[in-house]
């Protein structure tokens, strides 16, 4: 049954933006997607690392689908906030309900006093690491630069935080091994960097290679690697085996080090520059890691990635709570006094993922242990699903209060459409998707160097 007389905005068009929108279009409600940048892809085009070659190319794919509707309208390169206020989206548009898909783009802060004031000199986070790593083979590449040392640290845990750890690996192996002449390419190494050594006999200690070393505060089977958490004692030990697995079988194929149950507490800084982390050991007390006294040790580096996780960015006139989105009804995600407005996916800063999985109860079974093992990429797929899930329950629950609203007069509709058509005009966008993401699609590495062998 169509609503013509609802319009609803979302800013942010990636894996929950185009969802809810495509929820809404199936209803009849007509949705404009902002985007900040040329393309919708948020964490699939700059977070998962591009040697998921397949796994990016199908789930770009499901989003252009879904922005496709002749009820969606796409505005790229219009950050909330920035090009337009908050504020002024929510008093004067008029727009039917507002949805928050901005995902969760700020690195959660280390919490080691000062150390910020290093970012980019020898202190970096995940997120624009990752993505340089991404984008760093294009021609016209202009964002950060990062340069790899060897024997680097990285404070994390989850999955993104392997995702650097392998990238540190990869580089710096191809480079040693570039300077013996051998060419070895990212989908090789991908593949595994042990196999790679062994083909040519070579080993770290031969290419002069320490590695990068992972610090996790918990142990190894703590580690938050699957989007499923475990609500039953047998869940969590199978989820326990299948995270020792995991990690077992990473460190045979990438060969870095790794010391859990160790936790950052200070910093080493010599001539204005930092020079390492001081590192205490932890134990579990009623499942929390406490520092032992008398344990600090300090290691060296100039390179230290901080990959503990990440928060949305912060918008003026949004509420907070603490580092995140300050929500006033937990089951619809609305926005603290703004009765129109609700966020959803990561913006929710995975929280939401996070019941909906306990919700599903998802049992790890040995097929998806299989898969584990061999290909990590069936868990970003997982947490993409559970994202979708989550944002088809709730445009659901919208779409029944809209049902109960008043519906915008003609006028209005037609006022908002011609205010949208102006913004896509100033982006240069004609309203041609399919046009818009052939022109925008970044080159692609595999496209200039191969991927099949
Ligand atoms: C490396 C990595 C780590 C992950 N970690 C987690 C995790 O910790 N927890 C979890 O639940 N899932 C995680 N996932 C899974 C995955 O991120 C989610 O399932 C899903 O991709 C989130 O989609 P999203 O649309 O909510 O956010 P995103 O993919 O981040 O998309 C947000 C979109 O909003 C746009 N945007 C941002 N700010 C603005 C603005 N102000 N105005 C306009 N547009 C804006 C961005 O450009 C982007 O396109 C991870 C995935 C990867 C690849």
């Amino acid at each position: 049954m169509a609503h013509p007389g609802q319009f609803v905005a979302i800013f942010g068009g990636a894996v929950s933006g185009a969802e809810a929108a495509a929820q809404l279009s199936r209803r009849g409600i007509h949705s404009v997607v902002f985007d900040q940048n040329a393309l919708p892809y948020g964490k699939i085009e700059d977070g998962l690392p591009k040697w998921h070659v397949r796994l990016r190319n199908r789930e770009i794919a499901r989003i252009d689908e879904k922005l496709s509707s002749p009820l969606v309208h796409f505005v790229p390169g219009l950050r909330l906030g920035r090009d337009i206020p908050f504020s002024e989206i929510v008093d004067n548009w008029g727009f039917s309900a507002i949805l928050l898909a901005i995902g969760a783009w700020k690195d959660r802060p280390l919490p080691v006093a000062g150390i910020d004031a290093f970012v980019g000199k020898n202190f970096h986070y995940q997120n624009p690491f990752m993505y340089w790593f991404n984008h760093k083979h294009e021609a016209n590449y202009s964002g950060p630069q990062f340069e790899i040392r060897d024997n680097a640290i990285v404070i994390g845990g989850g999955l993104a935080s392997l995702d650097v750890v392998k990238v540190l690996m990869i580089e710096s192996v191809q480079k040693a091994l570039a300077a013996r002449g051998i060419s070895a390419n990212m989908f090789e190494l991908d593949r595994s960097i042990a196999r790679v050594l062994e083909k040519h006999k070579l080993s770290l200690k031969e290419l002069g290679i320490q590695g990068p070393t992972l610090y996790y505060r918990r142990r190894v089977k703590d580690m938050p690697l699957s989007p499923f958490p475990p609500d039953t004692p047998q869940k969590l030990e199978k989820a326990e085996m299948v995270r020792e697995k995991i990690i077992d079988n990473f460190q045979k194929k990438y060969l870095f080090n790794i010391k859990p149950l160790h936790a950052a507490t200070d910093m080493i800084v010599e001539n204005g520059e930092l020079k390492g982390l001081v590192f205490q050991q932890t134990e579990l007390k009623n499942g929390k890691a406490v520092l032992i006294p008398g344990t600090d040790h300090v290691h060296r580096s100039e390179m230290i990635i901080s990959s503990i996780g990440s928060i949305p960015e912060h918008i003026d006139g949004i509420p907070l709570e603490g580092q995140v989105l300050k929500i006033e009804n937990k089951e619809t995600c609305q926005l603290e006094g703004y009765p129109h407005v609700f966020a959803i996916g990561n913006a929710v800063t995975g929280r939401g993922n996070i019941e909906e999985s306990a919700r599903h109860g998802r049992d790890i079974s040995q097929a998806v242990v299989h898969e584990y093992l061999t290909n990590r990429e069936e868990m970003y797929e997982e947490s993409f699903r559970t994202t979708e899930n989550g944002v088809q329950k709730r445009i659901a629950s919208l779409a029944d209060k809209l049902q109960t609203h008043p519906k915008l007069p003609a006028e209005k509709m037609t006022l908002l459409m011609d205010r949208i058509k102006m913004l896509q005009r100033q982006a240069g966008y004609d309203g041609n998707y399919a046009k818009w993401v052939k022109n925008h699609l970044p080159q692609r590495l595999e496209d200039m160097i191969g991927y099949g062998h």
